[in-house]
């Protein structure tokens, strides 16, 4: 047992103006539980809607003042700088503290996500001070240009499955561009930010600027979203929510960008890198137990060499360390909560009752485990892509195995999801590749790596995955607006109304 467990408060309460305001003895109180032991390890102190709209009002009156919306562009730059550094100086009790709620290996959490954490703030930090805007000078008797501006108050719900990771990408670009915040991790996820929003004052970052606000999405989310003062949102989570989040923002005309749900195609053709399709199939399905948007969760292999991987694949996946998300040597932690245990088991309760599917690995919880969500990392073969499980997200250690015969067949079947938001794709064959990219109907494709976030291109989903983008140019649409400037460079003729006669 780590040692996190005796720094997590009691009571998380929401964070407004710099400071964790007192609880309110009325409010409702949601248990944090460890998905390792299924314990609760904190309190959750919902914020209702008066509570939300205290926080709004606070980030709109800290927008006005012009403290941080009008704050020179170096000033910002070298408070996101600081950030970066704070996060890295801090990383070891973020990690344990996100680890010890959302069950992610902490390995995956020292490696992937307080890094990613970090840079997003360095990378808005260099985007700000290198963007320009454009100047229309054609016209000799004008100048027109364009001004940036903050959009104002942003609204930002984030998932639970890479809490630091995600939120971290909004909060960065949301402030990079003078927005001020009001901020709403999962209910299930909260501890990570905890040291988090200390941080920020350290850094230098006005107070008022990034509120926190804590509770469930049906209540302080909704809140968020129906409030009339905030101008943005930023949304990270399920299909579902997105749908009805977009729907509400609409209400009040805010402007919207949604990152939803994916079953991503991981298409191996047979004259591929073997073992480095083999090392990352592993990673894009089972690092974050399975549990990211990005998972290369439907494997589609050529009937070539189907065989050879089919065993490999699966004896890899049998030997996965499964145990305490605080051992460094851990690759497969809990699931986040009992709902997603019971979700995932759900579907491999569905694989067994079909002929068409075939459980080559896991399928239950592990033995051995009493306590927690464990779940064995699961390989399941599937004789068509109209299967359950090879439509649905089901966001856990799941890997569902199809073949092809053919490059046609294989873009078929790709694209035969309601979602599509990445795509992998393994080839020697640059033509093939060539044709792949564009032929598959996902917002990013990943040829022959499991998993490269470029920050500076968009990153977002066609169909079902999402609206909008995030990323460089794409986060700075989303945070400001544009405003045309035109000027005379001469005194030109004015028609004179008014004059009589
Ligand atoms: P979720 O939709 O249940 O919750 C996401 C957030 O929305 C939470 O903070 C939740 O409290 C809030 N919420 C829920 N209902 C709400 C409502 N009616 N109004 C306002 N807020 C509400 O998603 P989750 O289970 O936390 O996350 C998993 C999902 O997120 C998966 O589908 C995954 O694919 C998706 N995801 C997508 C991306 C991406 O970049 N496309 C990244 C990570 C996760």
């Amino acid at each position: 047992m780590s040692d996190v467990f005796s720094k997590i408060p009691k009571e998380i309460t929401s964070f407004i103006n710099g400071r964790w305001i007192d609880a309110n003895p009325e409010a409702t109180r949601l248990p944090v539980i460890s998905p390792a032991t299924g314990e609760a390890i904190s309190i959750l102190v919902e914020a209702d809607e008066n509570e939300v709209a205290l926080a709004v009002q606070c980030a709109k009156e800290t927008f006005k003042s012009g403290v941080w919306s009008k704050a020179s562009v170096d000033n910002r730059k070298a408070v996101l700088l600081k950030l970066r550094d704070l996060i890295l100086k801090n990383k070891d009790i973020i990690a344990k503290m996100e680890v010890s709620n959302t069950g992610i290996p902490i390995a995956q959490a020292y490696g992937r996500q307080i890094p990613r954490s970090a840079l997003n703030f360095e990378f808005f930090a260099e985007f700000i001070s290198q963007s320009s805007n454009p100047v229309y000078d054609q016209n000799p008797n004008y100048m027109t240009y364009v001004r940036r501006e903050p959009v104002g108050v942003a609204g930002i719900i984030a998932p639970w499955n890479a809490p630091m990771a995600l939120a971290s990408m909004k909060l960065a670009g949301a402030i990079a561009f003078g927005n001020s915040c009001v901020f709403k991790p999962s209910e299930l996820t909260p501890l990570g930010f905890i040291c988090f929003m200390e941080l920020l004052s350290e850094a230098g970052l006005p107070d008022g600027v990034i509120n926190m606000v804590n509770g469930s999405g049906l209540v302080t989310g909704a809140a968020i979203t129906a409030n009339e003062d905030v101008d943005v949102i930023a949304f990270t989570g399920g299909t579902e929510t997105g749908r009805i989040i977009s729907a509400k923002a609409g209400n009040t005309l805010k402007r919207t960008v949604t990152e939803l749900g994916g079953k991503s195609a991981n298409i191996i053709f047979a004259d591929a890198d073997f073992d480095r399709a083999l090392d990352s199939a592993l990673v894009a399905i089972f690092s974050n137990n399975g549990q990211q948007c990005l998972a290369g969760s439907r494997i589609l292999v050529e009937k070539r060499i189907e065989d050879k991987f089919i065993k490999a694949f699966v004896a890899r996946t049998k030997n996965l360390k499964i145990g305490d998300p605080m051992n460094m040597s851990v690759e497969i932690g809990p699931l986040i909560s009992k709902a997603q245990f019971d979700k995932v088991l759900r579907f491999s309760s569905l694989a067994k009752l079909h002929d068409g599917i075939e459980i080559l690995a896991g399928g239950k919880a592990p033995a051995g485990f009493d306590k927690g969500y464990y779940f064995e990392p699961t390989v399941v073969r599937a004789d068509d892509n109209k299967r359950v499980v090879c439509q649905e997200e089901i966001f856990g250690p799941f890997a569902t195995i199809l073949s092809f015969d053919s490059e046609a067949e294989a873009y078929e079947i790709a694209n035969d999801s309601k979602f599509g938001l990445v795509a992998y794709v393994w080839s020697t064959d640059i033509r093939k590749i060539m044709r792949a990219q564009a032929e598959i109907r996902a917002g990013v494709i990943w040829v022959n790596t499991p998993l490269t976030r470029e920050l500076r291109a968009p990153f977002g989903g066609f169909k079902h995955s999402g609206v909008g983008r995030d990323g460089g140019e794409w986060s700075r649409n989303l945070f400001t607006e544009e405003k045309t400037v035109s000027i005379p460079l001469t005194d030109f003729p004015i028609a004179k109304l008014g004059m009589g006669g």
